[in-house]
């Protein structure tokens, strides 16, 4: 018998989401409207506290307009990671401004705030943290610089749905702060990207932004793009955000299964304050080779697994004119080690003592 492959990531859309776009479609107004305004509102309450939410067609949108809602362009620094998705720093980049990719803390993967201390120019208008895999990055420590230096904090929380730091929702600490909608994300819209903003003024620009930089028709106020979120998508992502509380605690409880019977490879930790949402559990392997360890896996076990980033941002043909000669020995260490494993809430216990046996016997064996 031949066992399926477990696989790295597995979006749910059901019975609801389907009936919820069938009513859009049946509308038939389909474009932003009362569904988009709605989502804005939930999603507020759900996540940050009641900050302004402002919805768009995707996490890469929000992080460009966020940007240019808050005055970066030509002749700006802001400070990112290298060890992230492509979008953070080609965000940057779109706006004119320069990233600028400073190093990470190796047991969380985020950004290290000396490393960022170390990267302030006086061209510096900004820090952009990335909560990588679910995991807040230290605002703490990233505010208290940004404060000493008269810069601004912004946030990708692109996978950090429902994250905190001591009781603090990310999307809660920047000026503003992007959460992805993509299918793979802790919750999807099918595209989409949401953008809470520090104050109405920033949400304003945004809204302007996202809609020809106009907000009553033909009264352009602004240059700006079209980058509307439909009805369609809302109507998926406020199903969605019924579900996600449910679907975070199954991969935190999946995670600490792992936590508890994984051997011989390096698990992820958690900040102390910290609470982790796991979009994904991210072991280190230090012996042999990665790679190979990641085939086998797939291979001999049927377990799907991802490498989440094996290049970093400063050395990709596209951002590395940014960065040259920059050497960033973390973000090198992580690129090499890294494996993220299968934690999403639709693993069986079955699946998730599969994982364990295959990756404990692949690095019992120096694989
Ligand atoms: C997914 C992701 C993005 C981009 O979001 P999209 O919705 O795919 O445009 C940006 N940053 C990070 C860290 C991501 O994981």
């Amino acid at each position: 018998m031949t066992r399926e492959l477990i696989p790295a990531a597995k979006p749910i859309i059901g019975d609801e989401e389907r009936a919820a776009v069938d009513e859009v479609l049946r509308s038939g107004m389909v474009a932003q409207g009362p569904q988009v305004k709605a989502f804005e509102e939930e999603f507020s309450e759900h996540f940050v506290s009641g900050r302004e939410c402002v919805a768009v067609n995707s996490g890469t949108s929000g992080l460009h307009l966020g940007l240019l809602a808050a005055g970066i362009g030509a002749g700006d620094e802001v400070i990112v990671p290298s060890f992230t998705f492509a979008a953070t720093g080609n965000s940057v980049a779109l706006t004119g401004a320069k990233p600028v990719f400073a190093d990470i803390e190796l047991d969380y993967f985020c950004l290290d705030p000396k490393s960022v201390e170390a990267s302030i120019t006086d061209k510096t208008k900004a820090i952009m943290p990335v909560h990588l895999y679910g995991h807040p990055a230290a605002m703490d420590q990233l505010r208290e610089l940004a404060d000493k230096h008269g810069l601004m904090l912004f946030e990708d929380a692109a996978q950090a749905h429902g994250a905190s730091l001591h009781g603090t929702p990310v999307g809660a600490f920047g000026t503003f702060a992007m959460f992805s909608l993509y299918p793979t994300k802790n919750m999807t819209s099918g595209e989409g990207g949401m953008v809470s903003c520090v104050d109405s003024e920033v949400a304003r620009r945004v809204r302007l932004l996202r809609n020809q930089g106009m907000e009553r028709q033909y009264a352009n106020e602004l240059v700006g793009l079209n980058n509307r979120m439909t009805d369609i998508h809302a109507a998926i992502g406020r199903v969605q955000l019924t579900k996600v509380d449910a679907w975070t605690k199954q991969r935190q409880e999946n995670a600490a299964f792992l936590n508890a019977n994984l051997e011989g490879v390096i698990t992820p930790k958690v900040a102390e304050g910290a609470t982790h949402v796991y979009h994904q559990y991210t072991i280190r392997v230090e012996a042999g080779d990665r790679d190979e360890f990641v085939r086998r896996l797939r291979e001999e076990y049927q377990v799907g697994s991802g490498v989440y980033y094996p290049i970093p941002n400063h050395r990709l043909e596209s951002l590395a004119p940014y960065a040259p000669g920059l050497d960033l020995p973390v973000t090198e260490e992580a690129a090499k080690t890294v494996i993220s494993l299968p934690v999403h809430p639709s693993l069986s216990q079955a699946d998730l003592e599969r994982i364990v046996e295959g990756v404990n016997a692949l690095a019992k064996a120096g694989a």
